[in-house]
């Protein structure tokens, strides 16, 4: 492709485009750190392909970026001599937005500008940033290891469309020509491009160069400075590091314009040697429930940067932890497979997990605010750990928050081992309610008799806590019982003597209910768990549970046909009333049942036939009864 072509931008970056163009105003300073950053991860790149093929470097090894302007043409120009792109990449890289949409960008936007600077650079959305600033933008690059002819050159103004054409380049990597737009005149000067420069990219190990000032223009024939730090911020000692920078390298690591709840810095030395510098944000990214998302883990070996979301570095339930690994004993040219199977990796992981968890224990004792902010963006996520990490299950069991019956609001603050503080004298149990939502849970008919008797049941309401009290069956030698499943123990709630004689006076009832309902019901029995309700719906012992079910047929899983066993309470007024053989019985069982389903936050399969049952009954109450006015409706 000699003669230039030209081609449309993809619809979702043509929205990208006109919002970056006309939404964004401030901090458009950002759009050098988003060009800095594309151009030390190509440099990052060429360095770990060099590793197998050394003739990629073409004899000029000292990977550089550099940032130069020109008053007269109003333009910046950033230059690296990293990887470079082949015309393919491109379009594919520069062109399209291969990753996460623009819709869900433009969602996660607040109008805060600051946080919405931030959340470009999340998206993995950085290089069109540069239409804040530009009228014109002019890419050229050339892929390490190919033909000087076989560079690529890129041009666009940011409406709807671009130009390719081949060019030849003599130099490998990439360049940027910026043209600025009038009212970005700004920019045109060093003092002000060298401060963004150590704002945002201090860190950066690379050096980034620009020419030799003089006054606010580039010398004519300066030399070139190096105008970052360079210093890998981790790899320095604890106490010659500020607040503000750690802040600093925070936001370059994860774009979160939040301070982040706490920092973990640590040099292990020994048998194996390594640094690893952890944050815990204050506030969870827009994706942390996206699979595809990136994760937070960055792995150096040496300082040389060798990859982004190191996932087996971090266990997924600790995936909203950002931060560094530097490693001192793995070799340079480790791969993904590599890091599989790796034991050196499985001690760091290890040890990271536990120094996390001891953290989160220590605000949850020395710093609770923070702890209950964690708790709120992370808890769901943190969790799942309960199942995927059965080492430290003892731990991340004490870390957990549950809301319970003894409070109002729906918030997660009440530990195991506060319930366990608070329960009844002869209580073996911790007991708990799942359900769909907290006012759900909170209106149970399962807590009757719990509530009668001051006992404290845990209300859990997130999916996932059905898997945790599957792997959590006891706690401090107490065991987990949900108060919705298999038979209770009363004599562990109640004072009183039970006497099955009562009970008996019923089993006629309790046959015929069953017959009546007969494959809707596992079984019918009297209830002890009921004060003021007639009915509820209990799951056997080792049965799936009406939550359980909803949650997996809501994901579309094949469940076990579950079936409920419905428990009557003898001292309703209803069921002390009702005959065996009442001549409307049926109605009266399925109406019971249907009544227990609704009043857990169930769905009835056939809610028209339960109006009518309903109505069958009220008119046959109504004076005169047993007219049947309403038989259909
Ligand atoms: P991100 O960096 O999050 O992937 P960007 O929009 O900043 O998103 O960049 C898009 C892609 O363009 C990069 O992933 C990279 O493949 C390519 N790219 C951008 N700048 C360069 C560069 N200087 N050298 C090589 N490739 C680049
Ligand atoms: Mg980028």
């Amino acid at each position: 492709m000699s003669k230039a072509q030209t081609f449309s931008f993809q619809t979702e970056v043509q929205q990208l485009l006109h919002l970056m163009i006309h939404s964004l105003y401030s901090h458009k300073e950002i759009f050098l750190r988003e060009l800095i950053s594309n151009a030390s991860d190509a440099c990052d790149r060429l360095r770990f392909s060099a590793l197998t093929d050394e003739s990629l470097m073409e004899n000029d090894a000292e990977l550089t970026v550099e940032v130069d302007f020109d008053k007269k043409s109003k333009t910046i120009t950033v230059r690296d001599n990293g990887i470079g792109m082949t015309e393919e990449e491109v379009i594919e890289n520069i062109g399209t937005i291969a990753r996460s949409g623009t819709k869900q960008f433009v969602e996660a936007l607040t109008g805060d500008q600051s946080r919405d600077s931030n959340l470009i650079g999340q998206f993995g959305v950085g290089f069109y940033s540069v239409f804040m600033v530009a009228d014109h933008v002019t890419l050229r690059t050339r892929k390490a290891g190919t033909e000087a002819e076989q560079g690529t050159q890129w041009q666009s103004d940011g409406s709807g469309e671009y130009s390719l054409e081949t060019t030849t380049r003599e130099q490998r990597g990439t360049e940027i020509v910026i043209k600025l737009r009038s009212a970005e005149k700004e920019f045109l000067d060093g003092l002000r491009l060298r401060t963004i420069i150590s704002k945002y990219s201090d860190h950066i190990s690379l050096p980034i160069r620009m020419r030799e000032l003089d006054g606010d223009k580039p010398k004519k024939g300066g030399d070139w400075e190096t105008v970052n730090k360079g210093s890998a911020l981790w790899a320095r000692n604890k106490k010659d590091i500020t607040d503000e920078e750690y802040k600093t390298f925070y936001t370059t690591l994860s774009y979160d314009s939040e301070a982040p709840l706490t920092i973990l810095h640590n040099r292990v030395e020994g048998k194996l040697e390594y640094i690893s510098l952890f944050y815990i944000p204050a506030r969870a990214p827009f994706d942390l429930w996206d699979r595809e998302r990136r994760h937070g883990i960055k792995l150096y070996v040496r300082r040389i940067f060798i990859m982004d979301d190191a996932e087996h570095l971090m266990p997924a339930y600790l995936r909203f932890v950002r931060g560094v690994v530097d490693s001192a004993d793995l070799p340079l040219n480790v791969s993904r497979e590599f890091l599989q199977h790796n034991k050196e990796i499985d001690k760091i992981r290890g040890a990271s997990v536990k120094k996390i968890l001891n953290e989160l224990k220590r605000l949850a004792t020395k710093d609770l605010d923070k702890y209950v902010t964690f708790w709120d963006q992370f808890g769901r996520v943190f969790k799942e750990g309960m199942v995927e990490d059965h080492e430290n299950k003892n731990l991340i069991a004490s870390l957990l928050r549950f809301s319970t019956t003894k409070q109002e609001d729906d918030k997660q603050r009440v530990s195991l081992d506060d319930y366990i503080s608070r329960m009844a004298a002869k209580q073996k149990a911790i007991y708990y309610l799942t359900a769909d939502n907290f006012s759900a849970a909170k209106n149970s008919p399962h807590l009757e008799v719990f509530r009668k008797n001051d006992i404290e049941v845990l209300l859990l309401t997130d999916p996932i806590d059905e898997w945790v009290v599957s792997h959590l069956t006891e706690y401090q030698e107490k065991p987990l019982k949900s108060v919705a499943k298999g038979a209770l123990d009363l004599d562990e709630i109640e004072d009183k003597e039970h006497s099955e004689e009562k009970n008996k006076a019923f089993d006629e009832l309790v046959a015929k209910i069953k017959q009546a309902l007969d494959a809707r019901v596992k079984d019918v029995r009297i209830s002890s768990r009921l004060t003021d309700s007639p009915a509820c719906l209990v799951a056997d012992e080792h049965d799936l549970g009406a939550n359980l079910e909803r949650i997996l047929k809501s994901v579309g899983q094949d469940t076990p046909t579950y079936r409920p066993i419905l428990e009557i309470n003898p001292d309703h007024p209803i069921i002390a009333a009702l005959k065996p053989d009442a001549d409307n019985l049926d109605d009266w069982a399925h109406v019971l049942f249907d009544q227990a389903a609704l009043s857990e936050g169930a769905q009835l399969t056939e809610p028209a036939t339960y109006v009518r049952r309903v109505n069958e009954l009220l008119s046959a109450a109504l004076p005169g009864g047993g007219s049947r006015i309403i038989t259909d409706f």
